[in-house]
């Protein structure tokens, strides 16, 4: 259908999404990571679970198109129906597989719950009839706030709550730039038991156990799952909240997966990425806010980087830059070292203290979380008119609707 399309924004998620501005910053992407040396060593055959927006999306194309590699990417997206426009991550990787197929590169896609059996099994047939080697490298980054369990039906809903105690401090709406306080209340023992059982390190297990079972890993394969660590500030709501209680089962199942795979010499990383603005970030309370001081300051010091720009520097500085990967003394990847300076984390706390609403606007960079937050959605891009028409029915080239 041939519509002009607006942000319409509900909460912390825009329900429409720009197929022309979704394209630009899937370009822009590409750009960005072709500028920059491609690795010789890196992955020819990479899966990535949850790979239609945010760090997945960057993942998928510092593989494809830094590494040459070919890609399959798993991900839950809406297509178009009637004048309901697509979700940002359907379009994206429209614009994914089209960049791809240009350049030869082999890019193909399953929508549908990564965390069932059948959607599972969908990739391990794909990956049987199209790859002939195994898979060189297994990046997990899906962000949900459910999971349906696939052995027993059981509904899990995940919360992002303190634990043991309220917790109380500023808050933002970003839309309004009205700052406040927001108490969070601490959650009970089942929901945190809930939100491990969705985003902790169970189906990241379950994906690599049936991928080796079928056979389909290649010696010295790397797998990797995303965490975030933060600073003191958001340790109540992230950290040591609940999320932070998944993470750390997420870390327990990298220890796991690295005994399952040592066999076939893999390895098994957790990658701690600083904060950016993803539609997952912004679902959080309280990190907004310190994304708007840190993006500031980060700037200030000419160190911003948002999804590609960490991941690019993810692949090209750590997995493959022809020698070891360098981990911290708990075996982590550390890509939130430039966040966690003592330096930028001394002004981010400093200027914490002092924000309101009256001085949001001149230390902060709201207008940067803004535009990002946005720009997610393909919005709040100059060089395209919204009030022309597009196609919002696009079909993505490898799914059969
Ligand atoms: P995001 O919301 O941009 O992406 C989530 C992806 O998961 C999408 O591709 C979505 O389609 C997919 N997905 C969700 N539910 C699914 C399901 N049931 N089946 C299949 N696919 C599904 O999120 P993000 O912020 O890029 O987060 C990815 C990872 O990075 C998470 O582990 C997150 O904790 C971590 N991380 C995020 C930040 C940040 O600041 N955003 C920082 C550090 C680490």
């Amino acid at each position: 259908m041939q519509q002009s399309v607006q942000p319409r924004v509900r909460g912390f998620i825009c329900t429409t999404a720009h197929p022309t501005g979704c394209a630009a910053n899937v370009q822009h992407q590409i750009d960005y990571v072709k500028s920059h040396a491609s690795v010789t060593d890196g992955p020819k055959r990479v899966l990535i679970i949850g790979a239609s927006t945010g760090y997945g999306l960057a993942s998928r194309i510092s593989a494809a198109f830094g590494c040459q590699a070919a890609t399959i990417g798993v991900f839950y997206e809406r297509p178009a129906s009637g004048n309901r426009t697509a979700s940002a991550g359907w379009y994206n990787t429209v614009a994914l597989e089209k960049a791809a197929t240009q350049e030869g590169l082999y890019a193909k896609s399953i929508n549908g719950d990564a965390f069932s059996n059948e959607i599972k099994q969908q990739t391990i047939d794909l990956i049987k009839a199209d790859w002939d080697g195994g898979i060189d490298l297994v990046i997990y980054s899906l962000a949900s706030p459910r999971r349906i369990h696939p052995d027993t039906g059981e509904i899990y809903n995940s919360v992002l709550k303190t634990i043991g105690k309220p917790f109380t401090d500023k808050n933002i709406d970003v839309f309004t730039g009205q700052t406040g306080e927001i108490t969070i209340e601490p959650a009970s023992q089942e929901e945190i038991n809930q939100t491990v059982a969705v985003m902790g390190g169970e189906d990241w297990g379950m994906w690599l156990d049936q991928l080796k079972a079928a056979g389909l890993l290649s010696n010295g394969v790397v797998t990797l799952a995303y965490d975030y660590v933060g600073p003191a500030i958001t340790f109540p709501i992230y950290h040591q909240g609940t999320i932070g209680q998944a993470k750390a089962d997420v870390r327990k199942m990298a220890k796991t997966l690295a005994k399952t795979l040592s066999d076939i010499n893999g390895h098994a990383y957790i990658s701690v990425n600083k904060a950016v603005v993803t539609q997952a970030s912004s679902a959080i309370p309280v990190v907004p806010l310190y994304i708007s001081l840190l993006f500031k300051v980060m700037k200030q010091q000419n160190r911003h980087e948002g999804c590609i720009e960490q991941i690019w520097r993810l692949f090209s500085d750590n997995l493959y830059n022809g020698s070891n990967i360098p981990v911290d003394e708990d075996g982590l990847i550390r890509m939130d070292d430039w966040e966690m300076t003592e330096d930028v984390q001394a002004q981010v706390a400093n200027l914490w203290q002092k924000v309101n609403t009256e001085n949001i606007n001149s230390i902060s960079d709201l207008a940067g979380y803004r535009h990002d937050f946005y720009a997610l959605f393909g919005f709040d891009n100059d060089a395209i008119d919204y009030q022309t028409e597009v196609e919002t029915e696009q079909n993505i080239p490898s799914i059969k609707l």
